[in-house]
């Protein structure tokens, strides 16, 4: 990765887990500290200070957190090292009683504040160096403008921080907080600045994009302004929620030249009553009739999906609900999660009385029939 800086100061390591908001988060916390010419480094081993950039929304991401940290005990030298992120905003400062490698612990609202806090330990005797910030609700919105990008091409742009659908299963609300809505003229000088750093390919990142909603400009609206920013070749967006999926979106997909038709609908459950459990807002029925829209407006249209299998209580039958709804609408791709309670949610109060090798089965089922799907053979 080319930081552009001058190889001087302290050197910086930034491990990313989970989604693209967390790829994005990396970059814009990479930007902060390059401007105070510090050196970001892919050698674990040289780093001053190490970053662990971390995702909540599965147990297994955690775990795998969990032990990358314990394997720091083999380094030499004693880096800062900071939890940052979702796990961060979940434990607080109990992330310290888990692990006392942890120096620093940053909620995802509270990044702009990672250089002071450095700074700080740094300062502080290494017996007392524990610091948090967690309280921040709403990001600066400069910390989007330090023009920092993985790739030279291509950058993603965060439209929403946050989400207030609460499904039952999701952790996001809580270490996100309720839905922000970037300022659209912000987002566009953004993506202008990008373009202008070399970047044509640009991918829109909110937990529910279509949810977008800044002093009337909604999130159509603001596709269309995306859709004639000029050097710009290439667009798409990635989360829509179904309940809040219009046909209007479809037509301006059909539309609009420089968007990707790409579409990722996580349905969850083929099921009306797990779909209910999991308060997702819609049915069976409601998605089916979705998907059939898009397929007829957008031509050539790719979609894919999540699922989750083993929710609680979820029933042999109804798994076979969301095995039939992958297998009748041949999804481009399914990416299939075995259910996991959440610290905070609705659903760690649910018995998840799906055992872990049967939900390992239906994960499995429902894998192989996509594979199936996805070559061709069914
Ligand atoms: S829509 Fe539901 S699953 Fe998606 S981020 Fe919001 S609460 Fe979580």
């Amino acid at each position: 990765m080319d930081t552009g800086v001058k190889k001087t100061g302290l050197r910086f390591y930034i491990r990313t887990f989970g989604c693209q908001m967390n790829v994005r988060d990396s970059e814009i916390i990479s930007g902060l500290l390059t401007a105070e010419s510090w050196q970001l480094t892919t050698n674990l081993g040289e780093a001053d200070i190490i970053i662990f950039n971390t995702c909540s929304v599965r147990r297994h991401a955690e775990d795998k957190v969990w032990s990358e940290i314990g394997k720091l005990k083999k380094i030499q030298n004693s880096p800062i090292i900071g939890l940052v992120g979702c796990m961060a905003q979940a434990y607080k400062e109990k992330v310290f009683e888990r692990s006392s490698r942890v120096d620093f612990v940053v909620g995802p609202n509270d990044i702009h504040k990672i250089p002071e806090i450095i700074k700080k330990v740094a300062c502080q005797n290494m017996f007392v160096r524990k610091v948090w910030e967690t309280n921040t609700r709403i990001r600066p919105e400069e910390i989007y403008h330090k023009g920092f990008y993985e790739n030279r091409e291509h950058a993603y742009v965060i439209i929403s921080e946050g989400c207030s659908n609460f499904c039952s299963y999701c952790v996001v609300p809580y270490v996100r907080g309720e839905l922000k809505t970037r300022p659209h003229n912000s987002i566009l000088r953004e993506i202008e600045e990008a373009i202008a750093r070399g970047i044509t390919k640009i991918t829109l990142l909110g937990q529910n994009v279509n949810a977008y909603e800044d002093n009337g400009v909604n999130f159509i609206k603001l596709i269309e302004l995306v859709n004639s920013i000029k050097g710009l070749k290439e667009f798409s967006f990635i989360t829509s929620h179904p309940q809040d999926t219009t046909l209007d979106l479809f037509k301006a997909m059909r539309d609009l030249e420089k968007l990707k038709k790409y579409l990722h609908l996580p349905v969850q459950s083929g099921s009306n009553r797990i779909l209910n459990l999991m308060r997702r807002g819609y049915t069976r029925e409601f998605y089916l009739d979705l998907v059939n829209n898009y397929r007829k407006m957008v031509k050539d249209g790719v979609l894919s999906t999540d699922i989750i299998v083993g929710f609680p209580t979820e029933k042999e039958e109804e798994f076979q609900d969301s095995y039939n709804l992958v297998k009748e609408i041949r999804f481009n791709a399914s990416y299939i999660f075995k259910y996991s309670p959440r610290p905070y949610t609705e659903a760690e109060k649910f018995p998840d009385d799906v055992s872990r090798e049967e939900k390992e089965r239906r994960h499995r089922i429902i894998l192989e029939l996509q594979k199936e799907i996805s070559l061709g053979k069914k």
